[in-house]
């Protein structure tokens, strides 16, 4: 059955020649959202204020909240303050801490679904294999692992760049006879007790699973490649009274977020003008500095844990109790690079061989370079598909959100659509600019949106202007191995800008930057989007 108007008369004179050629395509939903992570559900809500009921939400996961539903590992927190880290038009009195633990992250996504009624739009163990623009119909087709596939006017794909766990490359680590733990995936309430446990990697979830493993395990050798810059954590318990006030004058929540987002934004804002205010990052390395010094008693391990680059080109964390685990006797810092694994042992270049019973691999998420830029292939109007147009001919995006050649799809891990601050002030701005849209394109009777090329150039040119001033710039990052930047050494995960700006541009946006379509002859679509250079041929596959 048709789901869109067709007696509509356009208003764009260049459909008036076709206007006898509408022909409207059956759709099985009017919108696909593509997981169910914060970002997604934050999507599916506004599609729903859009007035868009007839939405099915795709998660691979068997329940919603995205990371916090995958990660279970001991220590599993939020490092950026629990009254920042939710939706603004959602808060939460019952956080217990300063910093939520990752269960109750986990039940603010459930509540969160069904608040906003999603959970009946949720379909939970579903896998996406891809999707692809049918540019004769206007609809898009996503292709399910197991079951038919699916038809819907929009496209969102809301997979999270932290979905797809990586698995070092290091010789021999098929071979380890023992348990082998991924973070993202640990075995509910495992604790490694009395086990001989290593470690690899000391990113911002290492950070927070070795003091765990510290006070269980029999032993804990952590293996660093790069260290990471860790600032004390001002994470206390919110005491049951101050909740209550929080419950029934909500001002005094908006007031604790806003004073942590303007932290934060000061923080970001020494990444955004290190050029001329370097000073703000440089006293962030002396806080860590002077806490490392606090934290742990050994010189030599003093030093290894130092990075060498500036704070900030490599995503810093916080933590209370990462550096002062490296005191315990049983806790080991082993910052020789590995050269293999056996079978129950890890060896280092320097020879040393530690024998372990469990591998944690702490190892971090396939990011642009792998495949993981979306998360599945999604093919557009020319059959090109987006992640091997984005590795071989560049980083693109508009707004962080959409892309040309796309027509309908909101992508939201783009480049650029990483902002600073808390996710949610990325997912609420991606959320205005979907209305946006949406509005005008229902305003103008229109089927399709599709972001023009050089409205996308324009925004590219400008996000690449703003990293000249930046500390990616200016900083010293060279040995910082930060996904940051891409092999190419260019920077296009985040977005440069103050989160202000992002999202006042996500309502002030010029909407002549989108071309808007109705129903045509495919044929006098075409001959419309002549403006649109091709896209190159070595991207199709
Ligand atoms: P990550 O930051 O990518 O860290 C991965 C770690 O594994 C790095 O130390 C890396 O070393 C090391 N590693 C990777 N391959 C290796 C190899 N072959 N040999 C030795 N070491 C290897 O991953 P993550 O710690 O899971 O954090 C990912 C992101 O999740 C964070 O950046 C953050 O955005 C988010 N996160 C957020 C929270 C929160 O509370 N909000 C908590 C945890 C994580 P190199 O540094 O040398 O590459």
């Amino acid at each position: 059955m048709a789901r869109f108007a067709t007696n509509v008369p356009p208003t764009d004179p260049i459909f008036d020649a076709a206007r006898s050629s509408l022909v409207p395509a059956p759709i099985d939903h009017e919108a696909i959202v593509v997981g169910a992570g914060f970002g997604g559900l934050g999507a599916a809500i506004e599609l729903k204020r859009l007035g868009i009921d007839d939405l099915v939400i795709l998660e691979r996961a068997s329940g919603v909240g995205g990371t916090w539903h995958a990660n279970r590992y001991p220590g599993v927190a939020v490092d950026i303050a629990s009254a920042t880290y939710s939706f603004s038009f959602e808060p939460n009195p019952d956080w217990t801490r300063i910093y939520a633990p990752g269960s109750e992250l986990k039940a603010y996504a459930e509540h969160v679904a069904d608040k906003y009624d999603l959970a009946r739009h949720v379909q939970l163990d579903v896998e996406v294999l891809g999707a692809a623009w049918d540019d004769i119909h206007q609809r898009w087709a996503v292709e399910l692992a197991d079951g038919p596939t699916l038809t819907a006017r929009y496209l969102v794909v809301a997979t999270g760049i932290l979905s797809q766990p990586r698995k070092p490359a290091i010789p021999g680590i098929d071979d380890f006879a023992g348990k082998v733990l991924y973070t993202s995936s640990w075995p509910e309430s495992d604790r490694l007790t009395a086990e001989r446990v290593a470690v690899i990697g000391t990113g911002a979830t290492a950070v927070q699973v070795v003091p765990e493993l510290a006070a269980h395990a029999a032993s804990v050798a952590v293996f660093q490649r790069t260290p990471i810059w860790v600032t004390p954590k001002p994470d206390l318990p919110i005491p049951r009274p101050v909740r209550e006030v929080f419950r029934r004058v909500p001002a005094t929540q908006r007031a604790a977020r806003y004073a942590n987002a303007a932290f934060i934004e000061y923080i970001g804002l020494g990444l955004v003008a290190f050029e001329r205010a370097p000073w703000i990052l440089e006293s962030l390395e002396t806080v860590s500095k002077a806490h490392l010094r606090l934290q742990v008693r050994d010189r030599a391990t003093r030093e290894a844990l130092t990075p060498d680059y500036n704070f900030f080109c490599k995503r810093p964390t916080f933590s209370n109790s990462y550096y002062k685990a490296f005191n315990h006797d049983h806790v080991d810092l082993v910052a020789a690079p590995i050269d293999h694994i056996d079978s129950c042992a890890v060896i280092t270049e320097d020879g040393k061989r530690r024998e372990i019973d469990t591998l944690v691999l702490a190892t971090g998420f396939h990011l642009q370079e792998e495949g993981n830029f979306p998360a599945f292939p999604v093919r557009g109007r020319d059959g090109v598909e987006l992640g091997a147009r984005w590795r071989e001919h560049g980083y693109e995006s508009y707004e962080g959100i959409t892309v040309n050649g796309y027509p309908n799809l909101f992508c939201l891990t783009s480049p650029f659509s990483f902002t600073g601050l808390s996710f949610f002030y990325q997912a609420e701005s991606q959320m205005a600019h979907m209305a946006r849209v949406i509005t005008e394109l229902r305003r103008r009777h229109s089927v399709t949106f599709e972001v023009k090329p050089h409205a996308q150039n324009r925004f590219v040119k400008q996000m690449d202007a703003k990293v000249e001033h930046s500390l990616w710039a200016h900083g010293d990052c060279a040995s910082a191995n930060s996904y940051y930047f891409n092999a190419d050494g260019a920077t296009r995960l985040g977005r440069l800008e103050p989160t202000v700006i992002v999202k006042w541009r996500s309502t002030h946006f010029p909407l002549a930057d989108y071309r808007f379509e109705t129903v045509t002859d495919p044929a006098v679509r075409q001959a419309a989007r002549a403006d649109a250079p091709p896209i190159p041929a070595a991207a199709k596959r």
